[in-house]
């Protein structure tokens, strides 16, 4: 089931995501995170992008010929990295806002598959890049977190709309009963 995305100004994207402990009903949401991925045509997603408080990540790069299956990752743990790149990001909780990002070019990720397998894997290339974006995502930040203060004052009136129409749709949630 596609859910909606949740965008800038909503508490839920500055917070650090709780752990996942039961690993035996994620079935549904990691569903859910896939449906909602491909429909909005992004490459990653976090959980809490849908709402979900939970350390939970989705991939699909697929289409590249860098991997060919998509990924779970949860309780995602960056152990070390090495390298630097830049790449031109966007993000689908902040629509129509790109810019280069520094980010290590490998890591090494300690994390549980869907199944609550314990793993340590190196990670490069796009996948590393996808990875550290979503890991951002589950620790509280976002891409605008790397701008500089002036670079930030270029993006500060599309992020005052993003942040007015997210109270818009909370408070549209409220009058209707519906608290996510
Ligand atoms: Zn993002």
């Amino acid at each position: 089931m596609v859910r909606p995305i949740i965008t800038y100004g909503d508490p839920i994207l500055s917070k650090l995501a709780k752990p996942v402990s039961d690993f035996s009903c994620i079935e549904d949401l990691i569903q859910d995170m896939f449906d909602t991925m491909y429909e909005e045509e992004g490459i990653g997603l976090a959980a809490n992008q849908i709402g979900i408080d939970l350390n939970l990540l989705v991939v699909d790069i697929s289409h590249t010929e860098e991997w060919d299956e998509s990924m779970v990752f949860a309780n995602v743990e960056i152990t070390d990295f090495n390298g630097e790149s830049v790449i031109e990001e966007g993000c689908l909780s902040l629509p129509e806002i790109r810019f280069d990002v520094t980010r290590p070019e490998e890591i090494v990720l300690k994390y549980q598959d869907q199944t609550g397998k314990q793993i340590e894997s190196e990670f490069g290339g796009l996948m590393a890049r996808v990875l550290q974006h979503e890991i951002d995502h589950l620790n509280g930040v976002m891409m605008i977190d790397y701008l500089s203060p002036l670079q930030f004052q270029q993006y500060k009136n599309r992020l005052q709309e993003l942040t007015n129409r997210q109270k818009e749709e909370t408070q549209e949630q409220f009058s209707r009963g519906i608290v996510l």
